[in-house]
């Protein structure tokens, strides 16, 4: 086990800040990297770039060659051992990205006899990017982060589940009659000048996007194809562009990140805009009298 080592976790912003903060961490014994280790675990991987191997060096240590998993790296590169730990012929290290300086944990095999470690597993340690304007409310906050977090771990219909949740909120926090279903909550937004045509169609962009996440398609969408003998003739094309959409069956990351868009711009809207807007004053000033003498 290494000595006190610094490490720097990009973590939770506080509520007042603006964004990600940047607080190190030291690292002085065992039970300190597993408690490292295990906050920055809470997040499961679904899935991600398997292509890793270790590279024996001259000075008896190794490092990792492969694919980061980070998404915003997912490039070839070289992964540095930290720390590590182990019991001889199995190891534990946390490694670190040299492009984007992502961590990972990974585990090697060291047979007997040849000081040569051998690639096992790895994961990848990150947290995704919560950042959430801080002027939107802390509970309405929490849901669209964690759809954020679900979308980080392609849980794709889980993310559009709590998009439309963040959303009910909000339409809740502006005002909407609590005794209406969600539609009818967002069509009396804009009834009522709270917002606009343009976002009413966002807010239902999103409810729908959550239903369909929410509830299995009527049928499998693994279907059999229909005999060919069944199908009528084409139709010609309809000149209508709108006819060229599509109704989405199964949420796919498209979908899910599209959802999380629509609710940026509509927190953008109603909540970080105003604010903004009030935040400064370009009227004349008024005439100040000259200094008496
Ligand atoms: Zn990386």
């Amino acid at each position: 086990m290494n000595s006190l080592r610094e490490i720097e976790s990009c973590t939770d912003a506080l509520p007042t800040d603006s964004g990600c903060t940047i607080d190190p961490i030291t690292i002085q014994d065992e039970s300190d990297w597993f408690s490292f280790i295990g906050q920055n675990l809470a997040i499961l991987w679904k899935d991600w770039p398997r292509d890793m191997e270790a590279v024996n060096l001259n000075n008896g240590g190794y490092s990792f060659k492969g694919t980061c998993p980070y998404p915003n790296c997912n490039r070839a590169s070289v992964f540095i051992v930290l720390t590590s730990t182990g019991n001889g012929s199995c190891t534990v290290a946390v490694l670190q990205c040299q492009a984007c300086q992502g961590y990972i944990l990974g585990i090697v095999e060291i047979p007997p006899h040849t000081g040569r470690a051998v690639y096992s597993a790895h994961y990848p340690m990150g947290s995704p990017d919560e950042t959430v304007a801080v002027e939107v409310p802390a509970h309405i906050r929490e849901d669209f982060k964690e759809a954020l977090r679900c979308l980080w771990v392609k849980a794709y219909n889980a993310s559009a589940e709590m998009c439309r949740r963040a959303m009910e909120a909000t339409c809740l926090d502006l005002g909407a009659p609590p005794d209406k279903v969600l539609e009818k909550m967002i069509d009396w937004l804009e009834v009522n000048r709270k917002i606009t045509p343009y976002l009413k169609d966002a807010a239902h962009k999103v409810r729908l996007g959550g239903n369909r996440a929410a509830h299995p398609p009527a049928t499998p969408i693994t279907a059999t194809p229909v005999p060919a003998v069944a199908i009528a003739p084409a139709a010609p094309a309809l000149p209508n562009p709108i006819a060229a959409i599509t109704p989405v069956e199964k949420i796919e990351k498209e979908h899910a990140e599209a959802i999380v868009e629509f609710c940026r711009e509509f927190f953008h809207h109603v909540y970080v805009g105003p604010k903004l807007v009030g935040k400064y004053d370009f009227t004349k000033p008024k005439a100040t009298p000259p200094p008496t003498k």
